[in-house]
């Protein structure tokens, strides 16, 4: 009866906004609702996070969206965390030396941008992400010089731009392999999937589902990508797709 089994979301833009701006705590209780009668009922997809931020991150939203049956991704691809256990897996072909390349690079970052006023955001164990009041600065200045620099010393980066952040994750990790893990890991039946992002990044999202859907504040390159685009925002978009979603698994579609 159930067109999908699961729902793969994207967190930044998505269920939450990108900038500071408290939780639409009314919209995401409902996205609760709709997990903890999915979990109870399994007459609807359950939804999960894939996302950039992480892993605690993660977790907390994990708790919030009542998911505590389906393995969540963090750090862009990094970690595969699994709330029915509360183990978190790094992708195992990480080995010592990607995390000194990591080290290393923070380190440079610390001495060299720390004092301009560059943050290195906590938490994170396999990618660095950067953040700076002005984020012109951080497009123009900062973003050339640390992509040139591992280019120089061969560190393997991917260092991209996000809407605030300077991102730089080890260059065969993506929201993509997490998914295919993810896949591999729990025996996922990617006809079954379903996915929702806001931007290019979530086009590793896109590939990996039989449906795909944005909120209203996504981009235009994912926009193309999409079978629905929401009608409204971020969490209120993706509470409308969870009813486009179900309504699919009703029709028989
Ligand atoms: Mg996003």
């Amino acid at each position: 009866m159930n067109r999908f089994d699961a729902i793969i979301c994207d967190n930044d833009g998505c269920l939450t906004a990108e900038d500071t701006s408290p939780f639409d705590l009314a919209a995401l209780s409902r996205i609760a609702e709709h997990n903890a009668i999915a979990a109870r009922d399994r007459d609807r997809p359950v939804l999960t996070l894939c996302s950039g931020r992480p892993i605690p991150f993660v977790e907390a939203m994990c708790r919030l969206l009542a998911n505590d049956v389906l393995p969540a991704i963090a750090e862009n691809g990094v970690w595969i965390y699994d709330p029915r256990t509360n183990a978190m897996e790094l992708d195992p072909r990480i080995n010592t030396e990607h995390l000194e390349a990591v080290h290393e690079m923070e380190r440079w970052i610390a001495a060299d941008f720390e004092p301009k006023g560059v943050d290195i955001q906590p938490g994170k164990r396999a990618s660095v992400s950067l953040w700076h009041a002005d984020t012109e600065y951080l497009r123009t200045t900062v973003c050339d010089t640390i992509r040139d620099r591992a280019e120089r010393e061969a560190w393997p980066f991917r260092v991209s731009m996000t809407w605030f952040y300077i991102n730089c994750d080890l260059n065969f990790i993506t929201k993509g392999t997490a998914i295919e893990r993810l896949i591999e890991r729990d025996g996922l039946d990617r006809t079954r999937l379903a996915g929702i992002g806001d931007t290019p990044s979530d086009v590793a999202i896109a590939e990996r589902v039989a449906w795909f859907g944005c909120p209203a504040n996504a981009s235009p390159e994912i926009r193309e990508r999409a079978d629905y685009v929401a009608s409204k925002p971020e969490a209120q978009g993706v509470l409308e797709l969870l009813n486009v979603i179900d309504a699919m698994s009703v029709a028989g579609e």
